[in-house]
């Protein structure tokens, strides 16, 4: 076993499904006690990568560890480190909330005191003590979200997965959800990797990956990938991107990149630059907007497109 502080080191990891590549030499690691995201549209390998973690799928090429343990060689002992929540809820509807996690607990070979303390204690700790016999399909979807986290937590593990975990829930109960999720580092430390295709979400992570078509785009602290772009970007919407960028460079000797059906223009002072951009260019210009870089810029400089609207495309090689 290889000693390190990382939580999870996935290495030069490829999957395919038959012809289809849903990950691509991807590389990364995780800090022990990290929330990290893993932030893409739909298709770009979320799901897959989520799933390898949790040994249901062997990697085509390349190696997974969790918590030191390679997913091939030593996939249940893989399977106690970690927790999984995924996008459909694990949970029966018919049976009450207790039943659901006993039925869980026994999975895991827990049972008798230990798991009945292990239950009273996480439905104190998620104000669910009042709902204990209440049939699951009757709680609220937050509430079953809830029941859904703790089943993934019953066994006390060191990395909670969570794929899409927020899907379905409405703004406020999603903000409720993510409470949970920081309170619970705090006072379990544990390790937590969210797949989410929302930007509110990545951005409350202490790192991300951004996934594209398999591939790792880039990967960091948000504020530091959004940071490495500048203090303020300058974006140009018009019917002629190319035009316009090399029109920008001409006329202002700064640079200007088409990106997607954008213009990135990189100047030092945007806000003094603008109104000169209008002057010479306002004609061919739908709108112009300076604002602080986000993940969605860092997205859409890496590859090209944003990250709401990439249709799925076939990969195969
Ligand atoms: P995400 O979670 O980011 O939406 P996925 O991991 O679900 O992405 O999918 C990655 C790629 O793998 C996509 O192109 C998807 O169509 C493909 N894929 C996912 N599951 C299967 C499967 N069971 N069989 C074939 N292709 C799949």
């Amino acid at each position: 076993m290889k000693t390190s502080e990382a939580a999870i080191e996935v290495e030069a990891l490829t999957f395919r499904y038959g012809p289809r590549i849903a990950l691509r030499s991807l590389s990364l690691r995780v800090p022990s006690g990290c929330c990290f995201g893993l932030l893409g549209p739909n298709g770009s390998g979320k799901t897959t990568l989520m799933r390898l973690l949790a040994t249901l799928l062997r990697p085509t090429e390349g190696c997974l560890r969790v918590c030191g343990h390679d997913t091939t060689e030593a996939p249940s002992t893989v399977r106690r480190c970690l927790g999984v929540v995924f996008q459909q809820p694990a949970l029966d509807g018919d049976l009450t909330v207790e039943e659901n996690l006993r039925l869980h607990g026994a999975f895991y070979g827990l049972w008798g005191t230990a798991l009945t303390r292990r239950i009273d204690e996480l439905l104190t700790r998620f104000d669910l003590q009042e709902r204990r016999h209440e049939l699951v399909r009757r709680l609220s979807g937050g509430q079953q979200r809830r029941v859904d986290l703790m089943r993934g937590l019953l066994h006390a593990p060191r990395i909670l997965l969570l794929d899409e975990p927020t899907t379905g829930l409405d703004p406020l109960a999603r903000h409720a959800f993510w409470q949970t999720l920081r309170q619970l580092r705090q006072t379990d430390q544990l390790t937590l990797i969210v797949a989410t295709h929302l930007l509110e979400e990545a951005e409350q992570c202490d790192e991300v990956a951004l996934l594209d078509e398999g591939r790792l785009v880039a990967s960091g602290a948000p504020e530091a990938l959004a940071r490495a772009l500048g203090d303020e970007v300058l974006w140009l919407e018009t019917p002629e991107p190319e035009a316009v960028a090399a029109a920008v460079q001409t006329h202002f000797d700064v640079e200007a990149r088409v990106i997607g059906t954008s213009v990135r223009v990189a100047a030092s002072d945007a806000h003094a630059l603008l109104p000169h951009l209008y002057e010479v260019l306002g004609a061919r210009l739908r709108s112009a907007t300076i604002r602080r870089p986000t993940l969605e810029d860092v997205f859409l400089v890496h590859t090209g497109h944003h990250l709401h609207a990439t249709p799925e495309t076939a990969l195969t090689s």
